[in-house]
């Protein structure tokens, strides 16, 4: 099986999967990479390193001719280090046509040259919120992978000792209710699905991407009922914390 990463939200700047033996990194490019959502986007890294010749059972796609492309076999053309990203571009990509625009390309292009700068920004505001929540009586809990005591702190320091993200969950006391309160109230940031941006967003799933479920079927989806997913902007920490302080203070 090949170990696939989704490094959307620790972006290259802060993990670089393949150093420790990811196959396979994608990244919707839509997030902090593009930095402002202007262009919808992914891209796949294949570090060409995982055998699919081995198990060419497993792998049909790659290990037995393509008549769609000429009766080619991908791995017996282009090898490990080429059979499935060239599968990816010749096939797939022309099949479903899912080829970023020029003007898209070129947005994404102005937002990876800053993305070294946004995230440490992003890193330093995420870290002072979830300092700021783990200590505020209203919130009964917080994770975040580079707070201190987190279930995934060591974890964070092995693998990115310059900062993870700027993506917090935690729990307001009261739960649900209490939850969709703090949300309305929030000025500063801002209700929406999207995430991992410049500016602030918010979301709060068991009213929104996940009111379909019943409390038991978010637990069981690790979404509690109270959970509020908080993506810290680029703005100023000290204008997040007040705009959070605020809204705790009206639920
Ligand atoms: C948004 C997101 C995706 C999907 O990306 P789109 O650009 O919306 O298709 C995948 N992984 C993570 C972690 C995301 O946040």
């Amino acid at each position: 099986m090949p170990l696939i990463i989704d490094n959307t939200f620790a972006t290259p700047v802060n993990c670089r999967p393949i150093e420790w033996g990811a196959d396979i990194v994608t990244h919707s490019t839509t997030k902090y990479m593009d930095g402002h959502g202007s262009a919808v986007g992914g891209c796949i890294v294949d570090s060409g390193k995982f055998d699919w010749s081995r198990y060419p059972e497993k792998f049909a796609g790659l290990c037995t001719p393509d008549d769609s492309y000429h009766g080619i076999t991908y791995v017996e053309k282009f090898g490990l280090e080429g059979a499935f990203i060239t599968k990816c571009t010749a096939q797939l990509m022309r099949d479903f046509g899912c080829t970023q625009s020029p003007q898209s390309a070129y947005l994404l292009g102005l937002g990876l040259e800053s993305l070294h700068v946004r995230m440490q920004r992003h890193c330093e505001n995420a870290l002072a919120v979830a300092t700021f929540l783990k200590n505020h009586e209203k919130i009964s809990w917080v994770r975040y992978p580079g707070l201190e005591g987190d279930r995934y702190y060591e974890l964070s320091q092995k693998y990115m000792p310059n900062g993870t993200c700027g993506v917090i969950s935690f729990g307001v006391k009261g739960g649900r209710s209490a939850a969709e309160r703090f949300m309305k109230e929030l000025k500063l940031g801002a209700i929406e699905t999207h995430v991992a941006d410049a500016r602030t967003c918010c979301l709060h799933p068991a009213s929104a991407t996940h009111r379909q479920m019943n409390d038991e079927e978010l637990l069981a989806a690790g979404v509690s009922a109270d959970l509020v997913r908080y993506s810290c902007g680029i703005e100023n920490k000290d204008d997040l914390i007040a705009d959070i302080a605020d809204a705790l203070e009206k639920v």
